[in-house]
């Protein structure tokens, strides 16, 4: 693993072995939704299981679920993806490791919008690829695209482009607008846009997700990544799929079946239910995640020398701390000794991120992020950060 990869579950080491002698940590630092999977999906794994759902499954993943997830792409984004144009993989974490493994080779280059998510960096890495970090233009504290600079940076080199779309760790839910010119940019440079859309339905106020292949022309060219992981609070599960074009999925199938086969076979009949079954399971979670958002950002920006946008979309706020005169990473290691809160360091999803943090606003109750914001005013508050 590399050390980066490893610093970002150093924290919730740190804050698991604190948490062991006896301290009340309040975890904001893992991107765990705090409820608990939803009964019908519990159900329906539980019934698989008791009617013998027990046997090795189709290596591309359970036709049903699949056909379920081609019918809501049609339905919620007008994008044409067949049932063989999927791949039900565990999680995100297996389709775009799968992909990079695919798609990269020795010495090509792969741009990743900074703030990124330094999981996918790890995996680049290991396919041998050089990651090629373009910064994204904080716009009143919301990353946005700049196209120009990601044109800047293509090279002859260049192969895949990775889009977090809804951001993880800035909150940004890109529009229309920007994804298409980065389009524009694929196209003309003839790339392959990996788009992890896990946290497509987790979005806020008037803020609407953008299927990334569902801009003209980008279907061939995009590898759709998303999971049951966020919005349905399956983490555990290991559930969630690829969407690509059927020769590609063919070898990501060809990955997928040599390292682990194919995910859990009553774990894929759960998550059927979850796409078939109406959603307000998912409305719910969403409502929730946006109390706690509003709740995170008004006790942060209550505090002095600290200022954080409002996220649009994920479960992440990610405030810039750069008035407190104090590293993130020395800060985040303060408030969790002192404060027993655990939050990330920004300079894990970032060159430039030794001037925020990473707070997960979604993987606590509300009453115990109240409770964190609590001792983040009383500990900040002091000048306790100086
Ligand atoms: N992609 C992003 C942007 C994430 O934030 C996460 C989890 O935090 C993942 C992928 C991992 O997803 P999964 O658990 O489905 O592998």
């Amino acid at each position: 693993m590399s050390s980066q990869a490893q610093k970002g579950f150093g924290m919730y080491e740190v804050a698991a072995r604190l948490q062991q002698s006896g301290a009340d940590v309040i975890h904001l630092e893992v991107g765990r939704p705090s409820s608990d999977t939803p009964v019908h999906i519990k159900e329906a794994a539980k019934a698989a299981l008791d009617a013998g759902v027990v046997h090795y499954g189709e290596l591309q993943g359970l036709e049903p679920l699949r056909e379920a997830l081609a019918k809501r792409y049609v339905d919620l984004y007008g994008v044409n993806y067949s049932a063989d144009e999927i791949l039900i993989t565990n999680g995100v974490t297996q389709a775009s490791f799968a992909t990079f493994l695919a798609t990269v080779d020795e010495g090509d280059e792969v741009i990743v919008l900074d703030p990124y998510y330094p999981q996918h960096n790890s995996k680049i890495t290991l396919a041998g690829g050089k990651i090629v970090p373009v910064p994204l233009r904080p716009v009143h504290g919301i990353y946005r695209l700049d196209a120009g600079v990601v044109e800047d940076a293509v090279t002859s080199a260049t192969k895949v482009i990775v889009l977090i779309n809804p951001s993880n760790p800035a909150g940004t839910v890109f529009t229309r607008d920007e994804l298409q010119q980065l389009a524009e940019i694929a196209e003309h440079h003839d790339l392959l846009v990996l788009s992890d859309e896990v946290y497509e339905f987790i979005t806020f106020d008037e803020h609407r997700h953008v299927a990334f292949a569902s801009l003209p022309g980008m279907k061939e060219r995009t590898v759709t990544v998303s999971a049951f992981t966020k919005a349905y609070a399956m983490d555990g599960w290991r559930v969630g799929y690829a969407a690509a074009p059927e020769p590609l999925i063919k070898e990501l199938r060809r990955i997928t079946m040599n390292s682990t086969t194919h995910p859990c076979v009553f774990a894929q009949e759960g998550a059927l239910v979850a796409v078939t079954a109406p959603q307000d399971c998912v409305t719910r979670m969403v409502t929730e995640d946006k109390r706690r958002r509003d709740l995170v950002i008004e006790s942060l920006n209550a505090i002095p020398g600290v200022s954080c946008a409002r996220p649009q979309g994920t479960i992440y706020a990610f405030p810039d701390i750069s008035r407190l005169n104090v590293k993130a990473d020395e800060l985040a290691k303060r408030i969790l000794s002192e404060a027993h809160v655990a939050v990330e360091s920004g300079s894990f999803y970032s060159s430039r991120g030794k001037n925020h943090l990473r707070i997960c606003f979604g993987s606590e109750p509300y009453e115990r992020v109240a409770e964190a914001m609590e001792r983040l005013r009383r500990y900040l508050g002091n000048g306790a950060g100086n």
